[in-house]
Order: C-alpha cells, then structure tokens, then sequence
C-alpha cells in the first residue's frame, strides 16, 4: 500500500499492522480504534475522520520551509502564504489554517462574493492578506473595499481589464483607496492535469500589453501606489519542479518590467500548484511530484532573488496560494466492505461433468485438468471460445442452465489457473493483460464516489486506499471496488502503484470483524466538489485530536446529511410527502390491503427513513 511513500509521515503502519494517523512526533493513534468508538457510540459509517493537527503541521512546514530557504540566501523580503478557501471551506479547516498560519500572517484566498463574505469574518493577522480572486461585480468589489475599513489587509486581483474601471468606480464612490493585484498570464505552463490553467490561453489573467495599460491608468489617476501585487498561477498540482522554476523566472522578470514601469509592487504571488505525492512514487506522473516542500520553496526563493539581483529590484514578499498541499492530508474517508461479489469461485459446489453433461463442458473440464506453463495462451483461448460456444448453445436451447452454471464456473477456474502461471512472467500477451482485472472481486463498500471522490471519477484522481487494519496479514484477494450508488460508474478500478497505475488492490478475506478501508489524502477539492447523486448526502465526519500516549479525543462529531435534507434540496417539503403517504395508506386500508395497526407502523418507519442517514445502514456498521 506504499504507506511511507505517500503519508509524508502523517500516517504510518504500527507494528501490529494497523494505520496510525501521526501528526507530530510521538503522537500516533489507530484509525481502526477511532472508527471503533464511533460505531460503538451508535453513529453509522461511512464517516470521515478530520485531523486538524495534520493542517497545522502542513501549514508550519510550508512557512517554515519558506523561512529557512529566506535566512539562507539572504533573501530581503518574506514570506506571506494565503490559502484559498475553494479548496475546502469547511469550517474545521478554514479556522485551523487560519488559528496554524496567524503567528506567519498567513492569509486566505477568496474567489467569490460567498467565499469573500465568509473570509471577512475570520479572525486574522493584521498584516495577514486576503486575496480576492475570479470575475468581480460591483457587490464583489464593494465587500472587498469595506473589507480594508475593518482594517484587512483586502487586496483585489485584477483578472480581466475591465475590472479596473470596476473597481476604481467603486472605490471613488465609497471614499476607500483600494489595493490591487493584476493577475498576469504567463507564457508558461504547469505540467500535469492542470496545465491549461496556464499559457496564453488561460481564462484569467491580463497580457503584457494590458499590464502596461493598468500601470498608465493608474499613473493618471495618481493611484500608483494601489497597485501593490504581481499575481500568477500555472495550475494545480504541479508535478514537474523545472515548470515551476521556469514560471517564477517569468513571474520575476514581469515584475522587474512593472517596477521599471512605475509600479511601486510590494508582493509577487505565484500562485497555487504545490503538488501532493498521492501515489508516493515521486515522479512527474500526474498523481505524483519529483520535489519537496522545502525544495519548492528553496527554488522560489532562489528563483526570484537571482532575478531581482539581476534587475537591480527590490525583492518582494513572496506570496504563495497553496491550498491541495496544506489540506489534502488531513482527512480520511473510512468506508465499510458491505459485502463481495466476484467471479464464481465455488466449482466444488457445482455437480462435476457427468454422462448427461453437453459435450462443451467437458471440453472445458478437459482445458482445465490440462493448463500447463506451455501452453496457457492455446488454454486461454479455447476456453474464451468455449464459452462463447456455451452461451450461443443455451441461448439455443441446447445447454441447460446446470450446465451453464458449471460452464462458466469452469471458465473462470481457468482463467484463475492462468493467472497464477503468468503472474511472475516479464512478457504477458496483450490478450491477457486485463486478466487481473476481470477475475478480480467487487468489494462492495458503503459510499458514494461522487459525493466523496468525486475526481476519481471525473478526472480519473489516484487516492491511497488502504484497509485500516490487518497490514501484517498477506492479502488473499485482488480487487475492485464498487460504491453503492446504482451508476455502473461509481468504481474504483485504479489504484496507486510506484511504476505504473493498478487495475486491483490486493485486500483481505474479510471475516465476522468489519472491514474498513480508508481512503487517504481526500482533504483538498473532494469535500467540496462531491454531489448528491442518487441523493446520498454529506458524509458524516469526526474531528479528532491525537494525544500524548496513543490516546486520541474526538472533539466533535458531525452527523452526515439527512434523507430530509436531500429531498428537501430538490423542492419538495417534508409535510407534503407525509401527507402524500398517509393519504394512499387510507385509501389502502379502505381497501383491505393494509390494516390500522400497520398503517400506524408504516407511517413510523416512514419517519424514521426520512430522518435517517442516506448511507446503509447495517447492524454491524
Ligand atoms: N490560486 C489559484 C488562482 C487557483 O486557481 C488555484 C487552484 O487551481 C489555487 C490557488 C490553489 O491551487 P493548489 O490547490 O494547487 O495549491
């Protein structure tokens, strides 16, 4: 499961086997033990477990980072991080990030008029920025002008020109001087699945011609001094380090071309992109990166100041908008296996092929007692012919259903014989590179992909998954994993790997204890972007802080979304479906189908459905 690889030592597997979250050295406590205490409280799974410990060390380890690369090259300036609330506004995170970063002035990052309102009620550092980006109305733009009346250090960045007509109407008709930012499309680009975020183009960003325009208008208007940020951005996670060091050079070198234009910049933000190693392989594969934090920030560093040295430019605060790299790590999703389907694996329990049986099965019982390392690939296609065969004689008439049974379960004992003899060969024919895959078993886990991992499925997002417990036990079964939403895409069939991508995840024989996996790193874009297909709501989660000891508390737990709430989102209202069902249960009772006594019962069931979970809910779990 490639634990070490990918956890950033935020999580690690104790010697008994089990995931251990462990936010900062010599704190460590079970998942299993947490997930344990929740069931045994009464509440259902799924839920997912927040760690806000693990926010405040991602947010000390990105300053701290900047701040040992800034004391050794010297650099003049300092680092000012925002983090941008899109990547997951829930409160638990918004208030660690903000309550981790206040001693950095760390700030946040608005880009709409909801996320603006909701950033201007945190308690921040004075000096700490707030960064208001994305297309602005006049309602936009006078929030965030009111905003530096409640002495926030509110700057608006300018994405499109037209905007700063926008802004300086505003301004002028409030009596408050504003401070921009200009965001700047960069020639660069990102690498990854983020790549067209930047380049020319890109959806936000001015061009240089433009830049230089903003620069006179101000000039004209003597309100140089509000233009106070250079502000860029290549895409989310970045995988490849030189894309980064190419795009700040370019950033850099803007900056220098503005100052000798007349502006008087105090900050040069570059952006988001500081990737996550999701599959631990620390390459530029796109759920990967081939760099660190720390290197990141040294290049940065580095970067800017050879450039302003250069320049002959003052350097400036380094601002950086990372939100996927401080928040992916603190959540898990834990997910109950309700139950396992697969290939047919009982031939034992199938009657052996006798006198009566069609001739196609004994053929198929032949392949099988005959599968040898020479002549696998000859097997394996006459039995794919075989069963073709098999399926057209019952369509037919010819084969009975008994036999079909034995058949296919045949067929699939070959290919499971088959599978075993290649699985340590170099070379495998094309024909059999989707073998794992088809043998595999469907785990059947209690969750809803798309309102838990929504960019599995929509951008094919590699997450860890990994059962919380059992690590020192060999797993016996390869599988998929199938959510319980009824879309036939809501499956996990990719799973991490250090070479290449996986199409099953080794998992074990699950026994009478539940089974519980966790899904890992989901903490940045996923709470947020997930939907209520099939209306399952919001998950349940738990706030958990670890403790000296192996000990943990869980401060908080949030109750998952109710079936109410759900059907209520899509304009209906609760007294109106009661009345409905009350309604056809008297008409039922007039007509004999239902008695008084089961009205009573079906009418309380009802009920409790409306205000229970939309996840299952099984006795054990
Ligand atoms: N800043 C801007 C302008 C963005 O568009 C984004 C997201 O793409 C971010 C910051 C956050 O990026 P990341 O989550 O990669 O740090």
């Amino acid at each position: 499961y490639q634990v070490p690889n990918w956890s950033g030592g935020w999580f690690r597997v104790s010697d008994k086997g089990a995931v251990e979250v462990t936010p900062s050295p010599g704190l460590h406590a079970p998942l299993r033990s947490i997930v344990d205490e929740i069931v045994e409280r009464g509440e259902s799974l799924p839920v997912i477990l927040r760690f806000p410990q693990v926010i405040a060390g991602r947010v000390k380890h990105l300053n701290e980072s900047f701040q040992s690369a800034i004391q050794e090259y010297g650099y003049t300036g300092h680092y000012q991080g925002v983090f941008p609330i899109k990547v997951n506004q829930r409160r638990v995170v918004v208030e660690s990030v903000a309550a981790a970063g206040f001693d950095y002035a760390h700030g946040l990052e608005a880009g709409s008029k909801a996320e603006l309102a909701l950033c201007l009620a945190q308690k921040m550092h004075p000096d700490a920025l707030l960064c208001c980006n994305g297309f602005k109305d006049d309602g936009f733009i006078k929030l965030a002008l009111w905003g530096r009346t409640l002495g926030k250090n509110v700057v608006i960045t300018i994405e499109k020109y037209s905007e700063l007509d926008r802004i300086l109407k505003q301004a002028k008709a409030l009596g408050v001087r504003p401070a921009m930012g200009v965001r700047f499309k960069l020639h660069a680009r990102g690498s990854g699945q983020w790549e067209e975020s930047g380049g020319d183009q890109a959806k936000f960003g001015l061009n240089a011609y433009e830049l230089l325009r903003v620069v006179e208008r101000l000039r004209e208007e003597d309100m140089l001094d509000t233009l106070v940020m250079l502000h860029t951005h290549i895409g989310s996670q970045i995988t490849d380090i030189r894309r980064v060091k190419v795009a700040v050079r370019e950033a850099t070198q803007t900056y220098a071309g503005l100052i000798a234009a007349g502006a008087q910049l105090k900050y040069l933000n570059v952006g988001g992109g500081l990737g996550v190693d999701y599959d631990g392989s620390k390459t530029t594969f796109y759920a990967s990166m081939n760099y660190t934090v720390k290197e990141y920030a040294a290049d940065i560093v580095y970067t800017v100041q050879e450039v302003c040295k250069a320049r002959s430019v003052p350097e400036p605060v380094i601002v950086s908008e990372s939100g996927r790299a401080l928040t992916a790590h603190h959540a898990v999703l834990i997910m109950p296996v309700v139950d396992v389907t697969g290939p047919t694996r009982d031939l034992e329990d199938l009657a052996p092929a006798d006198e009566g049986s069609h001739q196609i099965v004994k053929d198929m019982e032949e392949i099988l007692a005959n599968i040898t390392s020479r002549n696998y690939r000859e097997s394996y296609n006459d039995a794919v012919g075989d069963k073709q065969t098999l399926h057209n004689l019952f369509d037919l008439g010819y084969v009975t259903l008994p036999d079909r049974a034995r058949g296919e379960a045949l067929f699939n004992a070959i290919l499971r014989r088959v599978a075993k003899l290649i699985q340590n060969e170099k070379y495998v024919p094309d024909e059999l590179e989707d073998l794992q895959k088809v043998l595999a078993d469907k785990f059947i886990c209690n969750f809803s992909l798309f309102q838990s991992l929504p960019d599995n499925w929509a951008i094919q997002a590699l997450f860890p998954i990994v059962p919380l417990d059992r690590l020192n036990e060999k797993p016996t079964r390869q599988a998929t994993i199938v959510d319980i939403t009824c879309d036939s895409d809501g499956k996990i069939e990719k799973f991490i790997d250090l070479r290449d991508v996986k199409a099953t995840l080794p998992l074990h024989e699950p026994g009478d204890r539940p089974y519980y996996l966790g899904a890992f790193l989901m903490g940045a874009y996923q709470d947020v972007l997930g939907s209520a297909h099939n209306l399952f709501g919001k998950v349940s989660e738990a706030h958990v802080t670890v403790r000296p000891g192996g000990r943990y508390a869980i401060d908080l737990f949030v109750r998952g979304q109710k079936a109410r709430r759900m059907i209520e989102s899509m304009g209906y209202e609760e007294p109106m479906l009661r009345d409905a069902i009350e309604d056809q249960a008297d008409a039922a009772i007039k007509a004999k189908t239902l008695t008084a006594d089961q009205e009573n019962e079906l009418l309380e069931d009802y009920g409790e459905e409306l205000l229970g979970y939309t996840y299952l809910e099984y006795e054990e779990s």
